[in-house]
Order: structure tokens, then sequence, then C-alpha cells
């Protein structure tokens, strides 16, 4: 049986940044996903926003690793070739009291190391952002903020890992984490996994896996955000990111624009007992067009083409910063846990940490010479000109039928999302790699299409086809049996 230097449970952003680093290494790397894909817990649902570091109080880890994380996302989005837009980003104030939190998050922010930041006028934020509300008085600029789609990120950090030798299993969650001669047995339906040491970077559930290994004080809660998907015929686009001033806990409701032309309204914050309750409601959808409206008062409920929410994951007693850390008594295992906002921006520089903190641990780490840090972008048709796409049609003329309306995904897209390294099993899943049912009509036209696809690909039946999660399945099976001949 095969014993790993690293086993990393979790394929979000974060276990798939840290396999991504340690796949420089000359290490066996396994990376255990309970769920059937990549990026289906909360980095699947969340803003996007790779926030520049201001608000994070100084001296947190969270402050440290935002500000880090940030300055790596220009250069792994030109080596992992996915979508990284840098919008910068405004905090809007309207009066007296906002002007006066702006300023102590200016001061934060220059003391987390922020570049950039200035405070301006009205007038001076319109050239930025010329649909703010009028009413706004004060704002903060941080140049250095950006956007990008999460799960397009998690999944070329899964890619680039996996091409350089990361052995990566979905469908296989860990059920129990025995010891044995120093070293760690992971229990999981495909079997067991052995590991000399442990990365936990299970989200919400970072808390299970950490008690399954003996740790029992990490106790992690989940906020619920709501957010909605504008349209991308809404009439205008934004240039940048917007902030209210932060309520509670929560950064308050932003509005975004993303990298694939929609605009977001992000997110409401409400504690939920249930880890698997990600229900959208009525009280949701007002709060976020109230708050949008504030900021941008053109956006309007008619606009919503989906609702969705994520949870992020608090790790209670810690002032709500990240914990990364060694746990002691537990030599090798090392969380990486109560990732909650800013985890998207964070996650370069908690897998960075992560690897020092395993190196800490004795873990030796040589430079693999054949590592390839590059990862060649998917072919998107709707992309090219008029004459690359003829050319990729006449090698191939799956790339001349289009599936996907909305979004101009073709079926040579979608059967490449399934062939590629860690494809595609799942209808939600070709979703996130092609963008097939993200557009107006979210999918009722082309998700049959998409299925079909996934069962010739996937030699399936198209009842054992699922949607997203275990057995999620959108057809039951055969109405009438269809005869051979057609009739
Ligand atoms: C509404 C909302 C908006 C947000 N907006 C932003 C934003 O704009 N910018 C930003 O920086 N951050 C944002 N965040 C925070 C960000 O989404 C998270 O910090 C980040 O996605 C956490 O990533 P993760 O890899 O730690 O967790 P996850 O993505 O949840 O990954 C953990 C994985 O572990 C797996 N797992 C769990 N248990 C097991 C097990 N026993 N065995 C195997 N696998 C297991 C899960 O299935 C899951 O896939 C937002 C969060 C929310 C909810």
């Amino acid at each position: 049986m095969a014993v790993y230097d690293v086993v990393i449970i979790g394929g979000g952003i974060v276990g798939t940044a840290v396999a991504r680093q340690l796949s420089s290494f000359r290490l066996m790397v396994a990376l255990l996903e309970a769920y059937p894909d990549i990026s289906c817990g909360t980095t699947k649902a969340n803003g996007g926003v790779v926030h520049s570091g201001y608000s994070a109080k100084h001296g947190t880890l969270k402050a440290k690793l935002n500000v880090l994380g940030n300055r790596a996302y220009p250069r792994l989005a030109s080596e992992l070739g996915f979508k990284y837009v840098n919008t910068g980003s405004l905090v809007v104030g309207f009066d007296g009291s906002d002007a006066d939190y702006i300023k102590h998050l200016y001061d934060n922010g220059l003391a987390n190391g922020v570049a950039g930041l200035a405070l301006l006028n009205l007038e001076q934020a319109r050239t930025i952002e010329p649909r703010l509300n009028p009413e706004a008085k004060i704002f903060l600029y941080a140049p250095t903020a950006g956007i990008v789609d999460p799960f397009e990120v998690a999944l070329a950090q899964a890619e680039n890992a996996a091409a350089n030798g990361v052995a990566v299993y979905r469908n296989c969650a860990v059920t129990g984490i025995g010891r044995a001669a120093g070293e760690f047995i992971l229990q999981t339906g495909q079997g067991d996994f052995t590991a000399r040491t442990v990365v936990n970077a299970a989200g919400v559930y970072a808390d299970a896996v950490a008690s399954m290994a003996g740790q029992k004080d990490l106790n992690i809660k989940a906020r619920l955000g709501e957010v909605l998907v504008l349209d991308k015929e809404l009439g205008f686009s934004l240039n940048t990111v917007l902030f209210p001033l932060p309520s509670g806990p929560s950064k308050g409701i932003v509005v975004i624009p993303t990298v694939s032309g929609n605009t977001l309204v992000s997110a409401t914050a409400r504690l939920v007992e249930d880890k698997e309750d990600v229900a959208t409601t009525r009280v949701g959808v007002q709060e976020l067009i109230a708050g949008g409206r504030r900021l941008i008062p053109e956006i309007g409920a008619h606009k919503v083409i989906r609702e969705f929410s994520g949870l992020r994951a608090v790790a209670e007693g810690t002032g709500d910063d990240f914990v990364v850390g060694p746990v002691p008594g537990l030599p090798g295992f090392i969380n990486a846990a109560g990732i909650q906002s800013p985890g998207i921006a964070s996650a370069p520089a908690i897998a960075g940490m992560v690897v020092g903190l395993l190196a800490d641990q004795g873990l030796d780490l040589q430079d693999k010479p054949d590592f390839n840090p590059y990862r060649q972008a998917p072919v998107s048709c709707s992309k090219l000109t008029d004459a690359e796409r003829d050319e990729l049609i006449r090698s191939n003329p799956a790339y001349g039928q289009v599936v996907c309306r909305c979004e101009g995904v073709t079926a040579g897209e979608i059967a490449d999302a399934i062939r590629g390294p860690v494809g595609a099993t799942t209808i939600d899943g070709v979703k996130r790699r092609t963008r097939a049912g993200m557009g107006r009509c979210q999918g009722g036209f082309c998700q049959p299409r998409v299925l079909a696809i996934l069962a010739r690909e996937l030699g399936r039946d198209p009842w054992d086809i699922w949607l997203e999660y275990q057995d999620s399945a959108v057809v039951n099976g055969l109405l009438k049996e269809v005869r051979s001949d057609g009739k």
C-alpha cells in the first residue's frame, strides 16, 4: 500500500492551493474530496473578490495572509490560465460616522501593508464608477483588489497539481483517522490511505476531521451568506467592486462585477445549525436588493437570474481569525481551518504557510526538476475570432455545435471538460468548467444535452448522471422503451 508524504483533506480553494504548491516538490501527495467534484463546498458559492486586505484587523493571521494572497494572484492567474481582473474596490460612505470608519479602514490598511489606498470624494469616485449613488460622500479606494471565478481557480489548481503528480480522489470522504507506527491511517469509502502528514482543509467540516484525529477543541460554526446573480444584460457593467461599511461580522452587501460579465450582489450573514442547509430565502433577496440599490440605484430584482448561498467557516473563540497551524500532541497534522472570508483572496498565502509548517514538521522539500507550473486554459469558442473558430470546427465539428445558447458553449468544449485532467462527471461540474447552464436560462435549454454528452462520454445511463451531489439524478429512467429501429 502506498504511503503518502502528505494527504490533503478537502478539495476547495485552500486544499487545491496546497496540492498545487506541494506538487513542485519530490513528494507523494494525495488530495481527498468528499463530493463528486472539486470545489463543491464554499468555494463554489461566494463573491469571488480578491480583497486588497484593509479590513482584516491589523496583527491577525487573516490580515497578513490576505495581503500576501492578493499579491500572488496576478502571477498565479498567468501560470494557471484562469481569469483574473484587477478591478480595484471602493468602500462607499454616506455621513460623518461613515467617514470616521473609512479613515479607520484606511489606517488599518496602511498598517497591513496594502498599497495605493486613497480617500476619495464623490467626483473622484465617479470617475472610477459613474453609476455610484450620488448621495454617497466619502470613499476608500483600494486599487489592488480584483475578481476571479473561485471555482475556476480551484479547478485550475487541481488540474495543475494532478498534471504534476498529485493523486486526486473524489467521492472520497474521510470517515475516520487512526495512527499506526507514527503514520496516519485515513479511512474512506475507497479504502484506507496511509500518510506521514495530513492537511485538514475540510471547510465547515474541519472540526469533524480534526476530531477524528483526536483534536477536540476546534469548533466551526457555519455563517450562511446568500448571493444574487444578475443578468449580463443589465444595461450597464461595473468597473469596480463596491462595498458598504461593514455590518456586524460581515462585509455588508457588496456589488461585484464578475470575470464572466454578470454582476453579483453578495452577501447576507446568518448563523445556521445545519451545515448542509444552503437554502435561500425571500427575506434574503429583499435584503440583497435593498443593499445593492444603496450603492448602485439602478439595481432591480427583475434582473436576478439566480440566487445561491454558501457557508462561511467560523472558528469559535478565535475572534473570527483563520486557524492555520499544527495541533499540539498531533505531530504531522496541520489545520487550515476557519477559512471564512477572505479565504479566496488569502488561499495562495494560506497554502504557502501550510507548506512552511509541513517543512517545520520534518517534510523534506526537494524541488522536482520537471515541475511544470503552467496549465493551458481550455478552449472557449465564444472568445475566438471567426477565423480561429472556423479552423477549430474544421479540425473537430463538435466545436460548431452550440449546446448552451446563452453562453455560447459548444459540444466540443463540454467533451473537453469531461475528458480533461480531473474531468467533470456531473452536470454542475460541466457548468463550472464551461459555463454551460450559467446564462439567463440557467440550463433550461441545454441541461438535457449536457446530460446526454456526459452519459455518452462516461459510458453511463442518463439516470446514473448526477446534477451535483451523490444520487442527485435528474432523470429517473425510461418512461417507455424505445425500439432499436427508433419507432
Ligand atoms: C456568501 C460568501 C461570500 C464570500 N465572498 C468571498 C469573497 O468575495 N472573497 C473571499 O476572499 N472570500 C469570500 N468568501 C469566503 C470563501 O468562499 C471561503 O473562505 C473559501 O471558499 C473557503 O475555502 P475552503 O477550501 O477552506 O473550503 P471549501 O471550499 O468548503 O472546501 C472544503 C472541502 O472539504 C471537503 N470535505 C469536508 N469534509 C471532508 C471529509 N471528511 N473528507 C473529504 N473531504 C471533505 C468539502 O466537501 C469541501 O469541498 C465568501 C464566503 C461566502 C459564504
